[in-house]
Parts: structure tokens; sequence; C-alpha cells
């Protein structure tokens, strides 16, 4: 099963949008380009919300059946590990092998030892096509990363050695994104180097890049520098699937992918430039265009919008806990529920939909309130029956969140 070019990972937390999604593909299928979706759920936005994997992949099937889609498409299973991957084999073809907590593990006797002694290829002055400068690469600088790397790269066999067991056919990306030190271009070439070690025929891999990805909101950063490296691990990548021997569609995974808008055009140039692919997830902002979807339709929708919101507020410290490393909030800047009471449909709508020059946008409350998507789910049918309500307006939103701010920023010059 061979990964198509241009991929983007959607997520439907609860299940009502996959059709509203597939529509923005169809979209850009008409303006000529392909992009395929890959619906993805982690194994914690499932316990979150009380959801089984197979629900994504019903949903996603009913959707592609609906609008008559003949691309293809794929449900991830993301960001599995050995604990997780045995319930999402029967209904994904993606598997995201998440390693990033064994980064920095040492390796098993002497496997360090055994990867400089193979790879003498990696040391010296590498020439990559497409990188001006030859990488400077000494043979401690080689132990050092293969002593961070390979205990991850080693799980990342025996995970996937565990899914080819049971499946004949899938996709594996590799993520490393969930950490908390980027990985350069040499490092990526050194882990890709082992990946090849390990027989794991990755598709796509996710690094971690230089810059905050903050959930929902732009990316903060040296866009200069992101350039340089995003061109670079290309560059790599092309490099490393001519002399390991990796699939040659292997290609980068842009994780927290959704809103960079800042960094979209530097995306789209160099895939246009290199002919390199790219998957970049956008899943946690569809539930936000359900929010605003609600806001807009007012009524029931708007009430329970706000209702969200200031439980949001009320337990502001417990949400934003385990996003720390993904939110900046500025408690300061969000606005009080009695004010938020008063707003009208629109009002709401304004300052939680991301267009960043509206004078209204607040996104301080945006990243609340995407963080807060537990607090629907507890709502339960009160939420699913309003989505049902308003799925014309809740679907318009969710299309043009993917069509106008993120599929032709990314994919058209
Ligand atoms: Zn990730």
């Amino acid at each position: 099963m061979t990964l198509e070019k241009y991929t983007v990972g959607v997520g439907d937390r609860f299940a009502h949008q996959a059709e509203a999604q597939l529509q923005a593909c169809v979209q850009l299928a008409a303006d000529g380009i392909e992009v395929v979706p890959v619906w993805n759920k982690s194994n914690r936005e499932h316990s979150f919300i009380g959801s089984e994997p197979q629900s994504v992949y019903d949903a996603a099937k009913a959707a592609v059946e609906a609008l008559g889609w003949e691309q293809g498409w794929h449900v991830d299973a993301d960001h599995i590990n050995m604990d997780t991957v045995d319930k999402y084999l029967d209904c994904s073809d993606f598997f995201t092998i998440d390693v990033a907590d064994f980064i920095g593990q040492p390796p098993e006797g002497d496997a360090v030892a055994v990867f400089v002694g193979k790879h003498p290829e990696l040391v010296g002055s590498v020439s990559i096509e497409g990188i001006d400068a030859p990488l400077e690469i000494t043979r401690e600088y080689v132990e050092t990363v293969a002593g961070k790397y390979l205990r991850a790269v080693a799980e990342a066999g025996t995970i996937y050695r565990h899914i080819e067991s049971r499946k004949s056919d899938f996709i594996a990306e590799v993520s490393m994104d969930e950490t908390d030190v980027p990985q350069t271009p040499p490092e990526l070439l050194i882990i890709l180097a082992a990946l090849a070690d390990e027989g794991v025929k990755l598709q796509t891999i996710a690094p971690k890049f230089t810059g905050r990805f903050n959930k929902g909101v732009d990316y903060v950063g040296d866009l200069e520098q992101f350039e340089k490296e995003f061109n670079d691990d290309l560059a790599v990548i092309a490099h490393a699937i001519a002399q390991y021997g990796l699939p040659d569609n292997l290609k980068l995974s842009v994780h927290s992918g959704s809103d960079k808008f800042s960094i979209y055009p530097i995306i789209g140039n160099a895939l246009r430039r290199t002919g390199a692919g790219v998957h970049v997830k956008t899943a946690g902002t569809t539930w936000l265009e359900e929010l605003i979807g609600l806001a807009e339709a007012g009524g029931d929708g708007l009430a329970l919008a706000k209702e969200i919101y200031a439980k949001a507020l009320e337990n502001v410290d417990a949400l934003c806990g385990p996003y720390a490393s993904v939110i900046d909030i500025n408690p300061a800047q969000l606005p009080t529920p009695e004010a938020v009471a008063d707003w009208s449909g629109d009002q709401y709508a304004n300052a939680l939909r991301h267009v960043q020059e509206h004078p209204e946008f607040n996104q301080h409350f945006r990243q609340l309130l995407h963080i807060a998507f537990k607090l629907a789910a507890k709502e339960g049918a009160r939420y699913t029956d309003l989505l049902k309500a308003n799925a014309e307006v809740v679907g318009k939103n969710v299309t043009e969140n993917l069509y106008d701010r993120h599929f032709k920023r990314l994919f058209v010059a």
C-alpha cells in the first residue's frame, strides 16, 4: 500500500464531520490538486470521548460513499505504541508509530558500536544534493546521536514487525515529535539510516521541527530557520531514500500542522520546488468549527457554546495542565463569562474563527476552547443532537476552514 503524495490528517472528535471534511478535498480536486484525507484519532482522544477505533473507519467510509470519492483515503492509528496498537489493527491502514518516549533511553548492548561500524559513510564530509555545504559529521557525533535514538528506532522496529505479522498491507509513519528538543537535519539522516537497518519501511516521518507548534494557532518561531531546516530535511530524505533503500515515497509529516499559516507558503514552495510530498495533520481544529457553527446557528447552539466557554474558564488550570507545552494562553486576555454571555453568535464566531486580521479574533479564547472538547463530550447527546440539527452551518464552517485557510495556502501557489 502506497501513501499518496499529498495527504492531510483530519480529525473528527465527535464523528459528525467526515463528509464536510471530505468536501474540502473534493473542492481542491476540482482545482486540479489531489489531496487525500487520512482520518486520525489518537488513543487519548478515544478515551476522552468514549469512542472506539472502528467508529473512525465507519464515519470515513460513509463520507466516501456519500460523496462518491474515488481517490484514496486512509484511517490512521494515531500515536500508537505496543500497548495500544492491537485494537487498531482491524480498522486502520495507516499507523503512526510513536517512539518519542524512547528517545534518550540507552540502546541495548553494543548497538551503538555496531551502527557506527556499519556506517562509515556517515562520518566526515557528507555531501547531500540540495544542501549547499556538505554536512561535517564526526564519529563522536554519530555515536552521540545513535546513543540517543537507537533505542527509539529499535522500538519502532518492534511495533512495525508486530503490525506486519498481523496485516499484509499497511502504511507506517514513525513519529518523534512529542519530545522537547527538535531533531536537526543531520540527526534525521542518522535516524533514517538506523530505521533502514531495522527494516522499518516507513513512508512518512514526523520529526519535531524548530519553533512552537501550539494547538490551533499560528506557528511561533524563526521563519528563516524553519525554512532552512524544512528544505534541508527534504534533501536529507531524498538522500536517505537513495542511500538506504527506504520507500521512494518517504516524506515529511507535519504534526500539529493545523493553523500554521505563516509556514504554509514556505512548505508549499518547498514542495513545488522539489516535487516532494507531505503529510500535514490538521486534526484538532474541526471541533472548533463545530462550535463556530453552533454559535452562528444561535438559539440552543449559541447557548451551549457560551456554556462550554464558561465551564472552560472555571476549569482553566485543569484543562491546560496536560497541554502546557503546546499552548500559550494569557489569562488576562480571556473575556469574562459575563461578557461572552452578552455576545451575539457572530461575535462568538469572530472571536473563535482563525482569521488573524479580524479585530474580534482572540487567540487566547481560541486556544482555551481548543482544549475544552472534553466538556462537549460530557454533554453527550445534547451536543451531538445540536450538531445534527445544525449540520448545514457547521459543515459549511468545517469545509471552509480546511479548503480556504488550510488547503489553498498549502497546496495552491
Ligand atoms: Zn504528533
